[in-house]
């Protein structure tokens, strides 16, 4: 698995074509989004660009103003509106002060503004403001990095620029570090960048293109200086274990993720099993507070399983973050586990499992007593765990509250690992110290970008899987329940509109939250593999809606054998096999759970001619009563939704069954829906979207205390009252 070091060379992407007539705010939101187009640049809202020009202020006068990102925007995707403007003859003076806060910063930039309802300018504003060039690119690139992070990193800096570039050793980003950097500039007038010691770069100009240019010159040549110092080699040492074949890493990541999930999400980390009453007593439950569960994203790309599988991985990946900025992400190290000696798709997964819980035990431990002794005082982050989990052999599993965050971090690691390997290539890699660490992850400058986040949906944090989510119902309740912050497994017999459903929640709720899975109920290993693909996806499940049925209509003396097998194979031997999934899920996270059977009003109230249909539907309200019974302890709830007569959008009321049930009630096919709302009490149509809202209800916290209940949706049928 020998790799190129520097797998990938920065490219300069200005095109003279695209920047003509650009005006200079224009010409700032272009090039910004050159280089956030560029990951080996910055990564996730990471780095900042400015501009120092005049404008007109809200009085006519002419202003110098220097246009500078504001915080909580990304360059990939920033626009004009994103750059606060601050008067310089304002912000200049501060220069000769001594020393200032980061509180007396902020409310000091806040007067400074051109618009008042700007969003708060970058936490290096005073870095772009006190270097006098009108083009300013502050950027994080793997290969600059890769230089710093070195035992000896201001000599390798030194050896490939020469003169060109400043040396600022670290400091955290602030008042004295912007002093600094201005003071440097001035002293060396020629030279072309800054490197910040364990953090990035500094370039500048005369124009937009000069200051773009000068980025990508500087990266182009560290990229090449590191490459001739032997960045490349085999950094990570030899093979301690070897990487598993890739079905048996996803079946080991499958087998782990829940339990693992269920010990970032709050379960006891003894492992032990779960208490009744859990789902209440977890944070994020109601009135508990707090952070809540996680989402996992499972990943084995090649430079992560070189990473995981190496030698010099156990002691490496200890040394921290690439800079700063990616502290707010990973955290200060991954857990990495002491995977058991036997480790295959067969075996070695229980084993793993306590190897887990040892592992996590030990960090919290140590992140505790860091916190003690580098953060005394500062009001606690709400868990000690970490965000990265490096399994050696397998791969790595990212953990956050959602599944673009999971992205972030994951992505995050992979820069991190470029970093760490280039850096042994040519030296030792190095890293803040833990003091620094703690600095920068308890920095209220930083966590205000936390803030920025909008507030948590009623499903945020959970893991839904809906059978039969291609049509009718179970979209409904997938698409509600995406709307409302859950991450959906979207499944069908329908592989392909299942996918169709998915691609559709993404576009609207955002890349990765959902997923589309063909799934048929009747078949034991279609079943499981779905699950299992969600797990791998996901980390675990918190909702399963059983929705996923078929009818027929017919007399009793005239039903074939296979019609009635077929009924009970789907609409009830389905749900057993969902349910027996769902709970070896459940049971596995300990953190309790919540299933969601779509039953119907004839299991209450049934009518002719559809006995495969209404016996079948009964053995599912049975089933699922006694998995109520048995699941309570686990805190894991159990209930039911009969709905009657959902016409539109389903597969249930083919022609077919139409025209067989019209027949029994002695209407005509067209009269059918009709005939339905008449026989209800409030004369109403029932939905789709009214069913997906009372299983909303029974999948959220705010049914905590229900279990084992039956809530009809059917427009009141008296003699379908729960009884
Ligand atoms: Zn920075």
């Amino acid at each position: 698995m020998q790799r190129e070091g520097i797998i990938r060379v920065v490219q300069n992407l200005w095109r003279d074509e695209e920047a003509r007539g650009l005006s200079d705010l224009e010409l700032l939101v272009y090039r910004s989004r050159l280089i956030g187009r560029d990951p080996n640049l910055v990564v996730w809202g990471g780095g900042n660009t400015s501009i120092k020009h005049e404008e007109t202020d809200f009085r006519g006068r002419q202003v110098r103003v220097m246009r500078i990102k504001g915080s909580g925007s990304d360059l990939k995707t920033i626009e004009a509106k994103h750059f606060p403007g601050i008067r310089l003859d304002d912000l200049e003076p501060l220069e000769s002060r001594e020393a200032m806060t980061d509180e007396e910063m902020i409310a000091f930039l806040a007067n400074t503004l051109m618009e008042p309802q700007a969003p708060r300018p970058s936490i290096e504003t005073l870095l772009h403001g006190f270097v006098p060039h009108p083009h300013l690119d502050h950027t994080h690139p793997d290969a600059i990095l890769a230089l710093t992070n070195t035992a000896d990193g201001r000599r390798q800096v030194e050896s490939a620029f020469g003169r060109e570039a400043i040396w600022i050793p670290y400091r955290r980003p602030g008042f004295a570090l912007s002093r600094e950097v201005a003071e440097a500039v001035k002293r060396q007038p020629k030279a072309r960048c800054v490197v910040l010691e364990k953090h990035g770069l500094i370039t500048w100009g005369r124009t937009a293109k000069e200051s773009y240019d000068a980025t990508i010159e500087m990266n182009t040549r560290a990229e090449e200086f590191a490459r001739g110092r032997g960045a490349g080699r085999a950094a990570f040492g030899a093979v301690a274990r070897p990487a598993l074949p890739r079905e048996a890493r996803r079946e080991v990541a499958a087998r782990i993720a829940p339990y693992l999930r269920g010990l970032l999400s709050g379960r006891p980390l003894d492992g032990g099993p779960a208490k009744a009453g859990i789902a209440a007593a977890l944070p994020g439950a109601p009135g508990a507070g707090g952070g809540g569960r996680v989402i996992l994203r499972f990943d084995d790309g090649d430079d992560v399983l070189e990473f995981v599988c190496s030698q010099a991985a156990p002691q490496l990946c200890l040394a921290g973050p690439a800079t700063p900025d990616h502290l707010l992400y990973t955290r200060p190290r991954p857990l990495f586990v002491e995977a058991p000696a036997i480790l295959s798709a067969a075996g070695g997964a229980e084993a793993l499992k306590q190897a887990l819980a040892a592992g996590l035990r030990k960090y919290a431990g140590w992140y505790d007593d860091c916190f003690r002794k580098h953060a005394a005082g500062k009001e606690a982050r709400p868990d000690p765990f970490p965000r990265v989990v490096l399994v050696p052999g397998v791969g790595m599993l990212a953990a956050w509250k959602d599944a673009k965050h999971t992205r972030i971090v994951a992505d995050i690691y992979h820069h991190t690992i470029r970093v760490m390997r280039d850096a042994q290539g040519i030296g030792a890699y190095r890293s803040l110290d833990i003091q620094d660490t703690f600095d920068v992850e308890y920095w209220p400058m930083e966590l205000y970008k936390l803030t920025l986040a909008p507030p948590e949906k009623e499903l945020a944090r959970r893991v839904a899987l809906v059978t039969g989510a291609a049509h009718g119902i179970g979209r409904a309740v997938a698409r509600l329940f995406a709307a409302e912050g859950s991450h959906v497994a979207v499944t069908d017999l329908d592989g392909e509109k299942a996918a169709a459903v998915a691609r559709e929640i993404c576009d609207r709720q955002g890349t990765d939250r959902a997923i589309g899975l063909r799934m048929d109920v009747a078949e034991e290993a279609s079943v499981e593999a779905a699950f299992r693909d969600t797990v791998v996806a996901y980390g675990g499940v918190d909702v399963v809606v059983s929705n996923a049925g078929m009818a027929h209509s017919v007399p009793l003396d005239r039903m074939d054998l296979k019609d009635w097998r077929r009924s009970l194979d789907v609409n009830a031997t389905g749900h057993f096999l969902v349910a027996r999934a769902a709970l070896r899920v459940l049971k596995d996270q300990g953190i309790g759970g919540g299933l969601v059977f779509i039953a119907s009003k004839n299991v209450l109230a049934p009518g002719r001619d559809f006995g495969a249909y209404s016996a079948a539907k009964a053995a599912e309200t049975q089933l699922a009563r006694v998995l109520a019974i048995e699941a309570g302890e686990h805190g894991i709830r159990v209930n039911i939704v009969n709905p009657d007569a959902v016409f539109q959008d389903s597969r249930l009321w083919s022609d077919d069954v139409r025209q067989e049930r019209a027949r029994a009630h002695g209407v005509s096919v067209d009269q059918l829906e009709d005939f339905y709302r008449q026989r209800n009490l409030l004369k109403v149509r029932v939905l789709a979207e009214d069913v997906a809202q009372a299983v909303l209800w029974l999948a959220s916290d705010r049914s905590a205390k229900t279990t084992g209940c039956i809530l009809p949706v059917d427009g009141g049928v008296r003699e379908a009252f729960p009884r």
